[in-house]
């Protein structure tokens, strides 16, 4: 693969400054499987420090990690001096960096034998642990002992069925055994960490990657556990919200519980918790019923409802087109609020008479006339 124009710019610049540089981990590892990185990261044998005196945009990004941001032509290129990492006493971080003399050392400390891998501006892999072997055989297999490389750093576990998820590799037999072993320290680790990692094993292309891990129980301390399997995801999507509720509806989980656990975001609580109560109500599919979730969220929601009664409970039910000429929501309402108090009813009430009306229009879209529904609205009101 041909690299960015920015990204050769940057290595020169390094090299006329007698910088070792090398590119690292996952652009090197997705540039030998063929695959366009979505961000190049460099290692380099000078401290941040030398790197912002060089470039003039950079960015600091983790100065105290050794990590500085170089900006070139609107490009971010991470850039870190190598190093090794001291004791680890949380399971999450190292409690201290030290600069490492050479490549060999930084790529030591990485996580898997796919991520290890460094590339010269020369287009040389250096390549300590096979890793080029492990990528030809679709395997993600830990840098040096498992045990040890999971007790230092817990989210790696995690990270080891996310890769396996999103690249559709096996997780070698020692190293799947080392991460269930020790899925008990995942307790330690931020549940923000845990929560990025799930949300890119469930949008990968493998995600059944993750069943042993749900099986053996290393989630169930945030409500995770295997009930279903979890190859129907691939059957929907690359979409957060979607993947995420619908693996929470194969975990048999509550959304509200999980995504509480999980300090996710409003936004996918809200649509995690409106998915499931619609897939758990029974609906009836029919045209109605896709006309009411439409009006209590959106077209695209509703959309994805309805691929998920499909993929989920074997309930397939065409989206009905013709209801985006149909009258759905209040606005749409021949009637609205002015004409309902002109009737007499009480404020408070409005809202809900204008509900009902609309629900009568869900039904027969005829009715939506205003001398109908003001119709419709007063024998309500008799009644
Ligand atoms: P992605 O394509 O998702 O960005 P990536 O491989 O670039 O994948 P990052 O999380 O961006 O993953 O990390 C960059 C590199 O840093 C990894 O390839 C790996 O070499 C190393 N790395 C990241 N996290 C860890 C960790 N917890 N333990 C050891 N090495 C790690
Ligand atoms: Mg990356």
């Amino acid at each position: 693969m041909q690299l960015p124009d920015y990204v050769l710019r940057c290595l020169e610049t390094l090299k006329k400054q007698n910088i070792e540089a090398y590119l690292v981990g996952g652009c090197v590892r997705d540039m030998l499987l063929s695959k366009t990185p979505h961000d190049f990261d460099m290692t380099v044998n000078c401290p941040p420090e030398t790197i912002q005196s060089i470039f003039p945009k950079t960015i600091d990004t983790g100065l105290k990690h050794g990590t500085v941001s170089v900006v070139i032509d609107s490009h971010l290129v991470e850039i870190t001096q190598m190093r090794k990492d001291g004791a680890y006493s949380d399971h999450r971080r190292p409690d201290c960096y030290y600069p490492a003399q050479n490549i060999h050392a930084d790529l030591k400390r990485r996580d898997f034998t796919v991520n290890a891998m460094a590339m010269d501006a020369s287009g040389a892999i250096i390549d300590d642990f096979d890793g080029r072997g492990d990528l030809a055989k679709g395997v993600i297999r830990a840098v040096g002992d498992a045990t040890v490389r999971f007790e230092e750093d817990a989210l790696r576990i995690l990270r080891a069925f996310r890769f396996a998820s999103q690249l559709a590799f096996v997780i070698e037999p020692a190293t799947l055994s080392a991460a269930l072993q020790k899925q008990s320290l995942l307790q330690n680790i931020s549940v923000e960490r845990i929560f990025s990692e799930l949300v890119k094993c469930v949008s990968g292309q493998n995600p059944q990657s993750l069943e042993p891990l749900l099986k053996s129980g290393g989630l169930s301390f945030l409500g995770l556990e295997f009930c279903r399997p979890l190859a129907p995801l691939t059957r929907l999507p690359d979409v957060r919200e979607v993947r995420f509720a619908a693996f929470l509806q194969l975990c048999g989980s509550d959304p509200q519980a999980v995504c509480t656990a999980l300090k996710t975001d409003k936004r996918l609580l809200k649509q995690c918790v409106f998915i499931a109560q619609k897939l758990n109500a029974g609906l009836p599919l029919n045209k109605e019923t896709v006309k009411k979730i439409v009006f209590e969220s959106d077209f695209q929601t509703a959309r994805y409802l309805l691929l998920l009664y499909d993929v989920l409970q074997n309930r397939a039910f065409p989206f009905p087109e013709e209801i985006q000429n149909e009258p759905i929501f209040l606005k749409d309402l021949a009637v609205n609020g002015r004409d309902m108090q002109a009737l007499g009813i009480e404020p408070t009430r409005i809202s809900t008479v204008l509900r009902a009306l609309c629900e009568q229009v869900h039904q027969n879209p005829k009715l939506n006339q205003k001398q109908i529904l003001l119709q419709l609205a007063q024998s309500g009101i008799e009644k």
